[in-house]
């Protein structure tokens, strides 16, 4: 537990930090734009929201994707996921559609960051682009610092314990996908 923020469900110190800069970048974000709610939001930067109906395969489960400018959000993981922890799938489905949204904005943050420096833009040239890429749980923990932040500022009164519940247990879920990395899942 978080002096500060209570919500904040991480022990490693890189973990924490991902999720204070994931709040950080929600509050930006929710100020730069003007946004009255989270769908607004997602407009705003211009990104798609697709459902998908894939089941899952083989124990990944994926609540949603970010890739090229759209969010996928997987209807059977959402309600399955509602379902299992007893909250309302619009919660959940809320809930992933921030973290997805992000995970673009804080990688967004990332770039614009390393361009704001010469020296490491050009070494991020030198040593590939990954260098620059914070990893993985740390990307997931500013995914869902962002998620909940966006949250806190709706309208609607979220199940805010149980949302965080299923964003962090799912990162685990995953974690026999890290190796690939392709995407920005989960
Ligand atoms: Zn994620």
């Amino acid at each position: 537990m978080d002096p500060v923020d209570p919500l904040l469900p991480y022990d490693t110190a890189g973990e924490r930090r991902g999720w204070r800069k994931g709040v950080k970048v929600a509050k930006s974000a929710i100020a730069e734009s003007n946004a009255t709610d989270l769908e607004d939001l997602v407009e705003h930067y211009g990104l798609e929201v697709r459902v998908d109906d894939w089941q899952g395969l083989d124990g990944l489960v994926l609540l949603g994707t970010y890739n090229g400018g759209r969010i996928t959000v997987y209807r059977h993981s959402i309600e399955a996921h509602a379902k299992q922890y007893g909250v309302p799938d619009t919660q959940v489905r809320d809930a992933v559609l921030a973290h997805e949204l992000g995970h673009f904005l804080y990688h967004e943050e990332l770039t614009e960051n390393s361009r704001a420096s010469v020296r490491s833009e050009l070494l991020s040239r030198i040593v590939s682009t990954k260098s620059r890429r914070d990893p993985k749980p740390v990307r997931e923990a500013a995914a869902n610092g962002f998620a909940v932040e966006v949250l806190r500022t709706q309208q609607t009164t979220y199940e805010l314990p149980v949302l965080v519940e299923i964003l962090t247990s799912l990162g685990k879920t995953k974690s026999t996908t890290d190796s690939n990395d392709k995407s920005e899942f989960g």
